[in-house]
């Protein structure tokens, strides 16, 4: 058994700051107070321990103590993407056959058809006394958060008590923990990278600066300014983060301990662009299935190791299959108590462990200091000539261009190499094929070189703000048929 999360942390520290959203600001007892009050509403709808209930809501504090509240009464929350098409989330509801959806106002008709019950009503209903847990069992289900959908339909993904301590605790392990930490949010909630701000704030004690939006400016100036400590990132995040630090010609503050980037590889363009404006970068690798970072750079190694996601956190095991060397490429395996234990849904029966393991679908390697690199996703693999080409890494030599922005590669057919690499970028329409090519003559290997070029205004993206090449790939097809 673990302790309830937020019951354990009032007994400890009830009067430190637990979360900000504009002007407001919660302790972790005020913000106790208002999940007991909410969790009391809830029970007038009948919901029992064990019961599934389904969020749509953008980040804002009501979400943050409607997830709190479901859990003071035992159930599982699934967090849905505001992001998604209305079909796409009409599938994960029915995937997810929750006994409860609640909506965020405004959201209602999105989801008429799943007759959603808007959060505000809660507030209303006279709560009812409930029995509050003191302990938690390890396996209890706690979120269930559909995966990105990068490379087919989005699975339902089983984050339990044990896989959130474990990966908080291991995080804390790799970073340290301080008393005046602040952590930035502006990653969505509805995603691993979002809900583990707020249970590590709960786990640690520790405040979270929460935004509804990437509001940029207001980011960069509490970068600048010194106040928060932590933030967490995607790719694109972070470049929009460096390109506004140049514009104004400005550092971070040293007061931000860690830049987490995760979710996807990070140029070594941005990486560099980084180091030169004060930002303590840290690589992390991680994914829905492992309740968010399984490795990740440890600060003194953010430099030297450039471009490796670290090594594997304290309570994390990975192994790369079949291979037996260092800096042999293979599918990254994960094994830990941060490993979800299945699927939901359509995908209940799909096994999430091969002996213990869990199969990532990634490719990657250790180097001989023991130091995880991902290569990219096996599913993206161009085979051309049979040698293998990772779009990864032809984006990343891409990116390096300074009239590119945006780079997505995906393997297009070729009748005498199988497959050649076709280059996708957003950036000045002047630039050809030809002087692409001239500028990564000494950075790739002939096989490796874009053979087409395309402008394209975005570049293809899910709702986590993940490049699709697999739409890319279709781009490539209905242009030939067309
Ligand atoms: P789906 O499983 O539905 O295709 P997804 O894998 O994109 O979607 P997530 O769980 O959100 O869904 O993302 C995890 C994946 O993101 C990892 O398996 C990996 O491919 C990629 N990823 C995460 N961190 C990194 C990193 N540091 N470097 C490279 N890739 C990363
Ligand atoms: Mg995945």
């Amino acid at each position: 058994m673990y302790p309830n999360w937020l019951a354990q942390r009032v007994k400890m520290t009830p009067n430190r700051k637990a979360l900000t959203f504009g002007q407001q600001s919660w302790t972790f007892q005020q913000l106790f107070d208002e999940v007991l009050e909410v969790a009391g509403s809830l029970k007038t709808f009948g919901v029992e321990n064990g019961d599934r209930i389904a969020i749509l809501s953008p980040s804002k504090p009501a979400l943050i103590v409607t997830i709190h509240a479901c859990w003071q009464l035992g159930c599982e929350v699934v967090l849905l993407n505001e992001r998604l098409s209305d079909g796409e989330l009409s599938y994960q509801i029915d995937d997810a056959q929750p006994t409860l959806l609640l909506v965020d106002g405004g959201y209602e008709e999105r989801v008429a058809i799943h007759s959603p019950v808007t959060m505000n009503v809660l507030k209303e209903k006279t709560s009812v006394k409930f029995e509050i847990e003191d302990e938690w069992p390890l396996e209890r289900t706690m979120s269930i958060m559909y995966t990105s959908g990068t490379t087919g339909n989005p699975k339902g993904v089983r984050q339990t008590v044990q896989n959130h301590t474990t990966n908080a605790t291991a995080s804390a392990f790799n970073m340290g923990v301080q008393s005046d930490d602040v952590w930035l949010c502006t990653m969505p909630v509805f995603h691993i990278s979002g809900l583990s701000i707020f249970i590590r704030s709960v786990l640690y004690g520790m405040e979270v600066r929460l935004y509804s939006k990437f509001d940029l400016s207001q980011v960069v100036d509490d970068l600048v300014n010194g106040e928060v400590t932590r933030m967490s990132v995607v790719s694109v995040m972070l470049e929009r983060i460096l390109r506004e630090l140049e514009d104004r010609d400005v550092s971070v503050s040293p007061r931000l301990l860690t830049m987490l980037v995760g979710g996807g590889p990070v140029p070594s363009n941005y990486l560099e662009r980084a180091i030169a404006r004060g930002i303590p970068i840290l690589q992390t690798y991680g994914m829905t299935e492992t309740s968010s970072q399984t490795a990740t750079l440890a600060p003194e190694d953010a430099v030297r190791k450039l471009g490796s996601s670290g090594k594997p956190l304290y309570l994390s095991f990975i192994k790369i299959d079949q291979a037996t060397n260092p800096f042999e490429e293979g599918e990254i395996c994960i094994r830990g108590g941060h490993v979800t234990p299945g699927y939901i849904g359509r995908n209940a029966s799909t096994a999430s462990q091969v002996n213990g393991w869990l199969h990532t679908g990634d490719i990657g390697y250790f180097d001989d200091e023991g130091y995880l690199y991902v290569v990219d996703r096996r599913s993206d693999l161009i085979i051309s000539g049979g040698e293998n080409i990772y779009p990864a890494e032809v984006e990343n030599a891409i990116l390096q261009h300074p009239m590119i922005r945006e780079a997505g590669v995906c393997g297009m057919s070729d009748e005498k190499w199988g497959q050649v690499p076709a280059a996708f970028i957003v950036g000045d329409e002047a630039l050809s094929l030809e002087s692409l090519q001239a500028f990564l003559q000494d950075k790739l290997a002939a096989y490796k070189m874009p053979k087409v070029l395309y402008h394209v205004k975005v570049m293809p993206r899910n709702a986590s703000n993940k490049l699709l090449r697999r739409e890319l790939r279709a781009w490539l097809t209905s242009e030939s048929k067309a």
